[in-house]
C-alpha cells in the first residue's frame, strides 16, 4: 500500500491528491485565521491555523488533546491552496501579493 499518493474525489476539483488542514480553516466563515504549514514532508501537505499552532506549541508534540483540538480534515490539494491563500498572513494583514 502506497499511502503517499492518496487521492480524494473533490466536489469542486474532481479527483486529485489530498492534503490535510485543521477543521477551523475548513469551517471558517471567511475571516483569515492565519495559516501555518507543516512542510517537513513535501508530499504530505499539512496546514493549520494560528490557534492550532499556539496549542501545538503549548503541548510541544502531537498529543491526543492537540489532535482533538485540530480535528484534521482531508481536502484536495487545490482546496488546500485556496485555503492557504485565504488564511495566510498576507491575507490577514491585507498585504498586496
Ligand atoms: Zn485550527
Ligand atoms: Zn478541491
Amino acid at each position: 500500500m502506497d499511502d503517499k499518493l492518496q487521492t480524494i474525489s473533490c466536489d469542486r476539483h474532481s479527483e486529485t491528491l489530498c492534503a490535510v488542514v485543521c477543521r477551523h480553516l475548513v469551517n471558517s466563515n471567511g475571516h483569515p485565521l492565519g495559516f501555518v504549514e507543516n512542510s517537513s514532508e513535501p508530499d504530505d501537505l499539512q496546514g493549520w491555523c494560528y490557534a492550532c499552532e499556539y496549542f501545538f506549541q503549548q503541548q510541544d508534540e502531537m498529543t491526543e488533546e492537540f489532535k482533538r483540538f485540530c480535528d484534521i480534515a482531508v481536502v484536495c490539494i487545490n482546496c488546500y491552496a485556496d485555503i492557504k491563500a485565504k488564511h495566510s498572513l498576507s491575507a490577514l494583514f491585507g498585504a498586496n501579493a
